[in-house]
């Protein structure tokens, strides 16, 4: 074991992401969507812990808990996300709100050099608006369009907002006070798992790209029509999906994603040629240039697909860039955890998490402990009390190394 200045209690770090989980307890997992009752009596409780352990705290307009340290004129910013998708998992983003506490709790107990700011953003999750939090803490949300926007169930967020009883000034990003950002997660995947590391840093959130296809033919009897004359939008399209597919495969670098994950033919009868088929095709890298190439080689397929009595054409209709993490801050975080012992994984996140978009802000870093079976999003989402507590272990010596 090094000789740590900051030392975490396992017991208390433990207990209270133990009792932020019974707020729209699940099962073994969480239901905490943003603005859900479980949500907000959530972020009530953690502002509560926050003053407890002695930080300026206050939830503001959109959510969002912030506990500043009281003192200091510069920081370090620890956080993360405490609303769930429906359904979800107990650790992702309890997990780095909490080591955040603790570690700022731990700090300032031991009068240690170190400040820490801790920050729960408002629905990274996205039942309103994906990173709705730390956009407004970042001063890139767009805040006229916010009311209206509604979530599945047809709720306002304006409606869902009044309702909270939040009314605190917006906390914000503070450019003279916050010198870098650290978000400790799960990985909700299974690399750790495989290549048996205890801790991953994270080289870069991946980008994101999000195309329909769609392809219009003519409805017809698909038992009098011949073949020879029908506009089959359908078979056009999955001729197509196989010729994505192949193509992404030959063009994809080692760590590229892809999926065509929602496919639509209609009028969708057995007895109907198809007028019309559409997928949507997602896919996700590092490297900005090759989803550009893999996009053009898209354009390509679909003008080729497109020639004959069956139109096709492709819409955009989501693109994320990629965003690295800070690498002398990483590489803080691998030496950290050398020095209890892990060599940590370099690895990229194919989640998003709101280190994406404060990282645009200012320089950020993740950290990553194994997610048992890589399983996330979901009530069976789990991590062994030891990884929990060497994660935060690893994240407080790092705070010792860049404590401003
Ligand atoms: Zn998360």
């Amino acid at each position: 074991m090094p000789e740590t200045v900051i030392e975490i209690n396992p017991q208390r770090l433990l207990t209270d992401l133990r009792q932020l989980a019974t707020f729209g307890k699940l099962g073994t997992g969480v239901d905490r969507p943003a603005f859900s009752q479980a949500d907000i009596a959530a972020r009530r409780w953690l502002e509560g812990r926050m003053r407890e352990a002695g930080l300026q705290a206050a939830i503001d307009r959109c959510g969002n808990v912030y506990g500043r340290s009281p003192g200091a004129s510069k920081a370090l910013l620890i956080g993360s996300h405490s609303d769930s998708v429906p359904k979800g998992g107990w650790l992702d983003g309890a997990l780095g709100v909490i080591y955040g506490l603790e570690i700022a709790r731990t700090c300032l107990e031991q009068k240690s050099l170190a400040a820490v700011d801790v920050v729960s953003f408002e629905d990274e999750e996205g039942r309103y608006i994906p990173f709705l939090g730390v956009k407004s803490f970042c001063g890139v949300l767009d805040e006229k369009s916010l009311a209206a926007i509604r979530d599945s169930g047809g709720r306002s967020l304006g409606e869902a907002m009044s309702a909270s009883g939040f009314d605190g000034a917006p906390a914000c990003f503070e450019p003279s006070r916050h010198v870098a950002y650290l978000e400790a997660h799960i990985e909700q995947g299974p690399r750790l798992e495989a290549t048996r590391r205890r801790i991953g840093v994270v080289s870069g959130i991946v980008g994101i790209r999000r195309v329909r296809l769609t392809a219009r033919g003519q409805a017809d009897h698909a038992g009098t029509t011949p073949m020879s004359m029908r506009k089959d939008a359908g078979a056009v399209l999955m001729r197509l999906a196989n010729r994505v597919l192949d193509s992404f495969e030959s063009m994809a670098a080692a760590d590229t994603v892809w999926n065509i994950g929602v496919v639509d033919v209609q009028p969708g009868a057995a007895n109907v040629v198809p007028a019309q088929a559409s997928m949507v095709v997602e896919f996700r890298d590092m490297d900005a240039a090759l989803l550009e190439r893999l996009l053009a080689r898209l354009l390509e397929l679909v003008a080729q697909a497109g020639r004959g009595a069956v139109s096709m054409e492709l819409e955009e209709i989501a693109r994320i860039e990629p965003a690295p993490m800070d690498r002398a801050l990483g590489g803080v975080i691998a030496e950290a955890s050398r020095q209890h012992g892990e060599e940590a994984l370099y690895m990229q996140s194919g989640a998003g998490h709101d280190a994406m978009i404060i990282s645009r802000t200012v320089r950020s870093a993740m950290l990553f402990i194994p997610s048992i079976g890589g399983r996330s999003h979901d009530i069976a989402e789990d991590t062994s009390e030891a990884d929990i507590v060497l994660g935060c272990r690893v994240l407080a010596s790092a705070v010792e190394k860049l404590a401003p």
